[in-house]
C-alpha cells in the first residue's frame, strides 16, 4: 500500500498529515509513504527527516491512499486518482460542493471528524487530539492578553493577586483550558451543562459553578450535551453573567452537537467585566459563545478584549501534526492487511468514518447535506454526527457519529 502525504495548500493551514515516526511505524505495516517535497517544513520536519524515516519524496496528491489535514480544494481534488482513498478532515456537514465532488471524481473519501467515538476508535480521534491542543492554546492567548498576571506573585514590591479564569464547558478543550491555565497559577473555575464534569473540573483544581437553572441534567443518551430550551438558555445567560462580571477572563468552548455554538456570554455580561478582562472564544469557528465575537478578529468593547481565534490547534503545528498522525497511522493501520488496501466495510470505524465510496455519497448526514444548500452555519440537520466545533483546524467542523459506547469509552480529563 502507498500513501502519500502532499504539503497543505489551505491559507493558514501549517499542519502535515504523517510526520517521520508515523512513516517508520507504518513501514512495519508494509506501507510505503511518498511525501511531498517541503510537506513538513511549517511543522518542524525536514525533507531528509522523512527520507531518513523511509519516506520517498514526491508527487503528494496522486497516490493510492492520500493522508491529508484540512479538506480538499477543488484543484486539489482534480489531482486525486480515481479510485484513490482519501483521509483527512473533509468538513462533511458543512462542505457539500467538497463531498460532491469527491463523489464524482470516484473517491472514497474518510472523514476525520467521522469516526466514531468508541473505545477501540480512541487513538484515531483527531477532534480530542486537536481540542486538546486548541484548549491548550486558548489557555496562553487568555494569559498573554491579559494585562494581569496569571498566578499570585510575591515580591519585594508587593503581592499581586492571581488573576480569576472561568472555563465555559468542559469538554475535551475546556478541560485542557482548564489544567493549563491552572498550571499558569491562576484560579479556575468551569460551568458545563453535564454535572458528570463536576468530577474531572475538580480533579483538575477547578471549582465547578452551580448554576440554579432548575435543571436536572443536559447530557444526552450519547454522552454529549442537549441543546437547551430557549427559557433554560436565557436563564443560564442571566445567572452566568453574574459570574462573569467577577472574573478576568473567560475561555469559552461550549458546543453542541448538530448545532451553532450556545449563545452563554452576552453583551450585558461583557458590560460587566472589569476594563482589561479578556473573553477568548473557542467557539469562533461554529458562530461563537459570546454575542460580540468575529471570528479571527479581536474586538474591544469598554476596555474588554474578545478574541475569536480560527485554526487554533494549526498555531502549534509540531505537536499538532504528531498527534493528527498518530490519529491518522491508527486508521490506516485499520486498512492494511499484508502490505495491502483492504477496505472492510463490516468494521463500525471503517463505515462510520466512509464518506464518499464508488462515486456515491455513502454518509447519511453528508448526503443530506450536500442535497441542501450550503449554510453558512451549522445547523440542527446533523445526523449521527456532532457539528462543527471550537476546533480542529481551518476545516473547522468537527464531526463525531453517536458514540456507540458512552459511559466507559470516556476520556480521562487531560492533565
Ligand atoms: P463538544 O466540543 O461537543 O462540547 C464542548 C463542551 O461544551 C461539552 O462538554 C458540552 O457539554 C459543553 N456545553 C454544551 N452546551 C453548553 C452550555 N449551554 N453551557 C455550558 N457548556 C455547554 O464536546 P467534546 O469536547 O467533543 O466532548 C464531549 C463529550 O464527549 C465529553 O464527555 C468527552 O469526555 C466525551 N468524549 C468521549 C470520547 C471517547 O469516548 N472516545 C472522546 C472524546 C470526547
Amino acid at each position: 500500500m502507498k500513501v502519500s502525504v502532499p504539503k497543505e495548500q489551505a491559507p493558514g493551514e501549517r499542519r502535515v498529515a504523517l510526520v517521520p515516526e508515523a512513516v517508520q511505524r507504518l513501514a512495519g505495516s508494509g506501507v510505503d509513504v511518498i511525501v511531498e517535497r517541503g510537506a513538513g517544513e511549517e511543522a518542524g520536519q525536514t525533507d531528509a527527516a522523512y527520507e531518513e524515516a523511509g519516506a520517498t519524496l514526491g508527487e503528494g496528491l496522486t497516490g493510492e491512499v492520500v493522508a491529508k489535514v484540512a479538506p480538499p480544494s477543488p484543484e486539489e481534488i482534480a489531482q486525486l486518482a480515481q479510485g484513490s482513498v482519501l483521509i483527512g478532515f473533509l468538513n462533511p456537514l458543512g462542505a457539500g460542493d467538497t463531498v460532491r465532488a469527491l463523489a464524482d471524481r470516484g473517491v472514497t473519501s474518510f472523514a476525520m471528524e467521522a469516526i466514531p467515538r468508541i473505545t477501540r476508535a480512541q487513538s484515531m480521534d483527531a477532534l480530542s487530539s486537536q481540542a486538546t491542543v486548541a484548549g491548550y492554546r486558548a489557555a496562553l492567548i487568555a494569559a498573554q492578553e491579559l494585562p494581569r498576571s496569571f498566578p499570585m506573585l510575591t515580591t519585594a514590591a508587593g503581592t499581586v493577586r492571581p488573576a480569576k479564569v472561568l472555563v465555559l464547558g468542559a469538554g475535551v478543550a475546556g478541560l485542557q483550558a482548564i489544567a493549563t491555565t491552572r498550571r499558569l497559577g491562576a484560579v479556575v473555575q468551569a460551568f458545563d451543562v453535564r454535572s458528570a464534569v463536576k468530577e474531572q473540573i475538580e480533579s483538575l483544581g477547578a471549582r465547578f459553578v452551580e448554576l440554579d437553572m432548575g435543571l436536572e441534567d443536559a447530557e444526552d443518551a450519547g454522552g454529549y450535551a442537549r441543546a437547551l430550551t430557549e427559557e433554560e438558555q436565557d436563564r443560564q445567560r442571566e445567572l452566568l453573567a453574574e459570574v462573569i462580571g467577577q472574573v478576568d477572563a473567560v475561555i469559552s468552548t461550549a458546543a453542541v452537537p448538530g448545532r451553532r455554538a450556545p449563545l452563554l456570554v452576552t453583551e450585558q455580561a461583557v458590560e460587566n467585566m472589569k476594563p482589561g478582562s479578556v473573553v477568548v472564544d473557542l467557539a469562533a469557528e461554529t458562530g461563537g459563545n459570546c454575542a460580540l465575537t468575529e471570528p479571527g478578529q479581536t474586538v474591544v468593547r469598554n476596555g474588554v478584549r474578545i478574541v475569536g481565534p480560527l485554526g487554533l490547534a494549526s498555531t502549534m503545528p509540531d505537536h499538532a501534526s504528531s498527534l493528527y498522525a498518530r490519529n491518522v497511522t491508527a486508521l490506516l493501520e485499520l486498512m492494511v492487511k499484508e502490505g495491502n488496501l483492504v477496505l472492510d466495510f463490516e468494521d463500525d470505524v471503517i463505515a462510520g468514518a466512509c464518506i464518499t465510496h464508488d462515486g456515491e455519497i455513502v454518509h447519511e448526514g453528508a448526503k443530506k447535506n450536500s442535497i441542501a444548500p450550503a449554510r453558512a452555519e451549522p445547523g440542527p440537520s446533523a445526523e449521527g454526527i456532532a457539528p462543527a466545533r471550537a476546533e480542529p483546524g481551518p476545516s473547522a467542523e468537527g464531526i463525531a457519529p453517536a458514540r456507540a459506547e458512552p459511559g466507559p469509552s470516556r476520556k480521562a480529563p487531560p492533565g
